[in-house]
């Protein structure tokens, strides 16, 4: 069976990581979250990661080629499938995206658009703790772990990222509607909407069903 790849779109506090833990739970794909990739390299002592960290801390997008490069071993390996969170993020990383594929005879079968109003983003993203070691996503209300502030899974401390606030969250949703919103269109032979306002099992649900329809 050849295996498959997926993309998730949505706006910051979509709940895009949430939706993609849920799934690894469940189901044996590799879901790559492209903002955990980054954080990961931005933890390096070296002037890219430093650039990285800044990028990141203005709500902008880093360059097209180092996401790229980043990404690069799971873009090309076609022995597992794949959901990659928040890759694309513009139409140049698209557009390449598609060339390398091509060249590897494979391609993106589904695209998953979580579709939430921008004005349940700041709520979402306010109350939004990560793990640092294992990326896992809580909410302080509406995902909380059993033990507050410590990660049901690997039991470290939760954090708030630096750029989960008010003022960046504004530029995020710029850079989202300015650049990333072209994919939906881009995109619109293999798009499926997901209502993030559901809850997260009924999300779940929805995608198994897009899941396991998708054709050879
Ligand atoms: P996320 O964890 O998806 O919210 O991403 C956090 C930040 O990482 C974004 O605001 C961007 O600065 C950067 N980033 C994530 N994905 C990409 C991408 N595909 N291209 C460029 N920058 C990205």
């Amino acid at each position: 069976m050849s295996k498959k790849k997926l993309i998730f779109l949505g706006l910051p506090g979509a709940s895009k990581g949430t939706l993609c833990n849920e799934i690894a739970k469940h189901i044996n794909i590799n879901t790559i979250s492209a903002g955990d990739c980054l954080r990961e390299e931005a933890k390096k002592d070296t002037i890219r990661s430093q650039q990285i960290k800044e990028t990141i801390g203005q709500g902008k997008l880093v360059s097209d080629e180092l996401i790229i490069d980043i990404l690069n071993d799971k873009i090309n390996d076609k022995t597992q499938d794949y959901i990659f969170d928040g890759f694309p993020r513009n139409i140049a990383q698209a557009t390449k995206l598609d060339e390398v594929l091509k060249s590897n005879n494979d391609k993106i079968d589904a695209v998953i658009y979580l579709n939430v109003s921008e004005d349940k983003l700041l709520e979402r993203i306010l109350g939004r703790r990560v793990c640092p070691n294992c990326n896992s996503n809580y909410h302080i209300s509406f995902l909380p772990p059993q033990k507050e502030g410590i990660c049901d899974k690997c039991g470290n401390d939760l954090i708030t990222r630096k750029d989960d606030n008010e003022i960046i969250l504004k530029d995020r949703i710029n850079t989202f509607n300015n650049e990333t919103k072209l994919l939906l269109d881009y995109y619109q032979d293999i798009l499926y909407e997901i209502d993030g306002a559901l809850e997260l099992d009924e999300k779940f649900e929805i995608f198994k069903n897009i899941y396991d329809n998708l054709g050879e």
